[in-house]
C-alpha cells in the first residue's frame, strides 16, 4: 500500500472548502510545515490570516518524511562553505538551529502530541572512500560551533566506518506535528479552507489570488507555501531545482534498535529511525532517491529497500510503504523569501533538499520577519532573487536533463496494445496519438493524454504508484488525470476530449 504511516495512522481533521470571495491581510497558499508554522507565528501577532490547501493538512511531503528535526543535512556544511563560504554556512546553520530550537519551542508551549523525542543525529559511511569528506565536514561544524563528534564506530549492526553525530537534535511524527499546530492556528483565529486548489495571482498592492472554481481572495501579501511553487513570478522556479522522489518503509521492530536518527553519506542514501506511537514499535527506513519521472522500475526500489533491511537488520513485517517527493536546489540553499525583486507583498519558500522539517520552520520565521518587520536577518542568503549561485554544473545538467526527455519523451513510439492486466499502466497509440492507458484493480481502463499540462513534456508511467510522472519538473497525474504535484495547475484530459492545454502563462 502505497500511503504514509503517519497518514494512515492519524485521524485528521476535516475542514470545509472555500465557497464565497475572501478579504485577508495574508493569504497562505500550502498547509505543510511552511504555511502552517507561517500562519501560527503571524497570528500569534495579530495578523489576519486565511490558509488554503488543494488536499488537506500535511497531506503533502509535511506529512510523508522521515520526521528528522535536526541541523545535520548530509555534507551540507562543506559545500555551502566551498560555494559561499564561512559567514553564509555559519548562518545556515544559525539559523536551521533557531528553527529546531522552535519546534521544540511550539511542542512544549502548546502541549502537542506528535511523540517528539530529543535524539542526536548520525551521519555515517560504509565506504572507507567517504571518510575524508566526513572528517572535513566534522572540522567545519567545530569551526561554526555545532555541538557534534566524531566516531569511528557505531552501535549498528552494519559495518561502519566513520561517522559524525550532532548532540540534541529531534525526531517526531510530522503529521500529528503540522496537525496538532493548525489546532493552534484556529484557536488563534486562523481560517483554514482545504480541498482548495489555487490557479492564478493577479499581482498589485493588494493581490487577487483565484481558486479553480473561480472564487478569488484578496490579500494584501500572498505566501506560497505550496513546496512547487504554483507561481513563477517569472523567477523560473523550475528551471533552478528540480523534484526528487525517495522511498519509506514502516517494518515492525521486535528488539531493541540504537536511539537516534542515521542518514548515509554515499548513495543510494540510507535513513532511518525508530518510532514508537499508536502501541506499535517501527523503524522508518528508506532511501534510494532518484529525480521524478527517472525512477525505472520503481516498484523495485521497494523491494531493494526490504531486502537491505532484512539482511542488515534482520527486519521482515514490512506494514507500511510510500514514497514522496522534495525540491533540490541546484546551489543547495533553499529559496525563502520574496518571489522575485518586483513583487514586495508574494514571498515563497520551496527548493529544501529533503531537510523541510527545519528549513521549513525557518522559512516561517523569516518570512513572517519579512511581512511584519520588513527585515530578517537571514533574507539575503536565502534570497531567491540571488545571483548565479545556482548556475553551476548541476544547473546544467538538469535542463540538459529536461531537454533530452522533453524531446525523447516525443520520439517514443506508444504500444498498439491495450494494458491486458489489472495494475499495468503504458503509453499506446490511438490514430497516431500518443495516450497513456491503466487498467485498475477493477479492471477499468482510463486513457488520458499524458503531455505535461505544465511545459508539455511527456509523462512516464510509475509502476510503484500508478500514476503519471513528468521526468522534467517533478509534477504527477494519478491515472485518472488529476494533479497529485505542481508544478501543473491543470488536470490532464481523457481520450475523447481536446488534447491538453499547456501553462499559457509559463509558455
Ligand atoms: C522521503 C522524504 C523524507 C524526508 N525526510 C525529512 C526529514 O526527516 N527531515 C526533514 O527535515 N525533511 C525531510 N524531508 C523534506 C520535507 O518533507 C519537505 O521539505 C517539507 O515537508 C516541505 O514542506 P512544505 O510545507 O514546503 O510542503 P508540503 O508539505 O508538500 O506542503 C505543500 C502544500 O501545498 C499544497 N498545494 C500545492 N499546490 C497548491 C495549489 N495550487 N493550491 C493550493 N494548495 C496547494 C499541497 O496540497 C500541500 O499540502 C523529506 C522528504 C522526503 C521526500
Amino acid at each position: 500500500m502505497n500511503q504514509s504511516y503517519w497518514i494512515l495512522s492519524t485521524k485528521s481533521k476535516d475542514y470545509e472548502n472555500l465557497s464565497k470571495d475572501l478579504r485577508t491581510n495574508t493569504l497562505i497558499v500550502g498547509a505543510g510545515i511552511v504555511g502552517v508554522t507561517t500562519a501560527y507565528l503571524l497570528a500569534k501577532q495579530g495578523v489576519d490570516v486565511v490558509v488554503v490547501d488543494a488536499d488537506k493538512v500535511a497531506y503533502g511531503s509535511s506529512g510523508r518524511n522521515t520526521g528528522k528535526v535536526t541541523t545535520q543535512h548530509d555534507v551540507k556544511y562543506s559545500e555551502i562553505n566551498n560555494k559561499y563560504g564561512l559567514d553564509v554556512a555559519s548562518l545556515y546553520y544559525e539559523g536551521n538551529n533557531e528553527a529546531l530550537n522552535l519546534v521544540k519551542n511550539i511542542v512544549k508551549e502548546n502541549d502537542i502530541d506528535c511523540k517528539f523525542e530529543e535524539v542526536p543525529a548520525y551521519m555515517f559511511t560504509q565506504n572507507e572512500n567517504y571518510i575524508p569528506d566526513l572528517k572535513d565536514e566534522y572540522e567545519l561544524c567545530k569551526k561554526i560551533g555545532i555541538d557534534c563528534e566524531y566516531h569511528e564506530n557505531l552501535n549498528l549492526p552494519i559495518d561502519i566506518k566513520g561517522a559524525i553525530s550532532f548532540n540534541n537534535q529531534g525526531q517526531f511524527n510530522p503529521k500529528q506535528y503540522v496537525d496538532g499546530l493548525m489546532d493552534k492556528c484556529v484557536e488563534l483565529g486562523v481560517k483554514i479552507y482545504e480541498n482548495t486548489p489555487i490557479v492564478d495571482l493577479e499581482k498589485g498592492d493588494i493581490c487577487t489570488v483565484k481558486t479553480r472554481d473561480n472564487i478569488k481572495i484578496k490579500a494584501d501579501n500572498v505566501v506560497i507555501a505550496s513546496h512547487v511553487p504554483w507561481y513563477d513570478g517569472l523567477n523560473l522556479y523550475f528551471a533552478k531545482e528540480k523534484a526528487d522522489r525517495s522511498y519509506l518503509l514502516g517494518a515492525t521492530l521486535d528488539k531493541d534498535f540504537p536511539k537516534g536518527m542515521f542518514i548515509s553519506v554515499e548513495e543510494p542514501t540510507k535513513t532511518f529511525r525508530k518510532y514508537e506511537g499508536e502501541g506499535k514499535k517501527l523503524l522508518i527506513f528508506g532511501g534510494n532517491d532518484h529525480k521524478t519521472g527517472q525512477g525505472g522500475k520503481e516498484e523495485e526500489i521497494f523491494e531493494h529497500l526490504k531486502q537491505y533491511a532484512s539482511e542488515n537488520f534482520g527486519l521482515n513485517d514490512f506494514k507500511y510503504e510510500w514514497s514522496a517527493q522534495d525540491c533540490m536546489s541546484f546551489d543547495n540553499m533553499p529559496y525563502i523569501g520574496h518571489i522575485n525583486k518586483s513583487e514586495n507583498n508574494v514571498y515563497v519558500a520551496t527548493g529544501f533538499s529533503k531537510w523541510g522539517m527545519t528549513n521549513g520552520t525557518l522559512s516561517a520565521i523569516i518570512i513572517s520577519d519579512l511581512i511584519t518587520k520588513n527585515k530578517s536577518k537571514y533574507e539575503e542568503i536565502f534570497n531567491p532573487s540571488r545571483k548565479g549561485g545556482y548556475l553551476n554544473t548541476d544547473f546544467i545538467k538538469e535542463n540538459l536533463n529536461v531537454g533530452i526527455n522533453y524531446i525523447g519523451g516525443k520520439l517514443k513510439f506508444g504500444s498498439d496494445e491495450m494494458p491486458r492486466e489489472k495494475g499495468e499502466g503504458k503509453i499506446v497509440n490511438i490514430d497516431g496519438k500518443r495516450y497513456g492507458a491503466y487498467r485498475n484493480y477493477d479492471d477499468e481502463l482510463y486513457v488520458v493524454d499524458i503531455t505535461c499540462t505544465h511545459l508539455g513534456c511527456e509523462l512516464k508511467f510509475n509502476s510503484a504508484e500508478k500514476t503519471w510522472d513528468c521526468p522534467c519538473h517533478g509534477s504527477r497525474f494519478n491515472y485518472e488525470g488529476n494533479i497529485l504535484e505542481g508544478p501543473a495547475l491543470r488536470p490532464l484530459n481523457r481520450y475523447g476530449e481536446n488534447k491538453n492545454n499547456v501553462d499559457p502563462k509559463l509558455y
